[in-house]
């Protein structure tokens, strides 16, 4: 048994979060907030007893049906994410990595439903949270938006990347004026898509999210700078900005 006593959460000792887990477990979308506030605050930040929750929240998930799950993945994916920036989050995927493999399956079954962009995008992130893919499980979300900001790599200005409703350009200005200098992006060809791009391009497609497939194809295409006029691939540079070190 857990002892969550010896557990901390973002308040403090972690004594509450099995009665917070039940209160969870009976309105998984009411208490999200609360429960991402103990235990997983800015979505960024894991605890001990985060890492402890996580058998219980793959209990929780597959006691719903698909339909009705989704804010018990959102609550464990930002977890699982998180785990990578402690030795002890390290650790804990691998003492729970039988809870994240279920929690990996329960996900998978959520994508062939019938969803809203917002709910699709977020649920594939998440799928990607228990795979353990860096970068696009915390950040691919952005593409419901359709919006990304990134740095020019030889001038360093600041670009934003727009793949929605208002097009596929990349500007450096507030798009949202008139007579903003934009490049366009260019997509790449599905066909030449490799590794994640491709397997996250055809599962959109698979799973009836042309909207999604197209706008990763722009997510893993070209642009360039409209200061300097330098042309990058338009992920490297997500991937550069989320890790700089790289
Ligand atoms: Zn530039």
């Amino acid at each position: 048994m857990t002892d969550w006593s010896k557990l901390s959460d973002a308040h403090g000792t972690a004594e509450g979060v099995p009665a917070l887990l039940e209160r969870f477990e009976a309105d998984p979308a009411g208490v999200w907030s609360e429960l991402i506030d103990r235990l997983c605050p800015q979505l960024d930040t894991a605890f001990s007893a985060s890492f402890a929750a996580l058998p219980r929240l793959a209990e929780i998930a597959a006691g719903r049906e698909p339909a009705e799950r989704h804010w018990v993945l959102f609550a464990a994916g930002p977890i699982v994410s998180s785990a990578r920036r402690s030795a002890e989050g390290a650790a804990a995927r691998e003492t729970y990595s039988s809870a994240i493999a279920d929690l990996a399956r329960l996900t998978g079954a959520c994508l062939r439903l019938p969803l809203d962009r917002e709910d699709y995008v977020g649920l594939l992130q998440t799928a990607l949270a228990f795979e353990g893919v860096e970068v696009w499980d915390e950040c691919l979300d952005n593409l419901a938006q359709g919006e990304y900001e990134v740095e020019c790599p030889y001038c360093g200005v600041n670009l934003f990347i727009v793949l929605g409703d208002d097009g596929f350009f990349a500007c450096s200005d507030d798009y949202a004026l008139r007579d903003v200098e934009k490049t366009p992006l260019r997509p790449a060809d599905p066909s030449e898509l490799a590794g994640l791009a491709r397997r996250l391009h055809d599962q959109a497609l698979a799973d009836g999210q042309p909207v999604v497939a197209r706008r990763l194809s722009y997510l893993f295409g070209h642009t360039s700078c409209t200061d300097c006029g330098t042309g990058f691939p338009v992920a490297d540079r997500v991937l550069a900005q989320a890790m700089p070190t790289r």
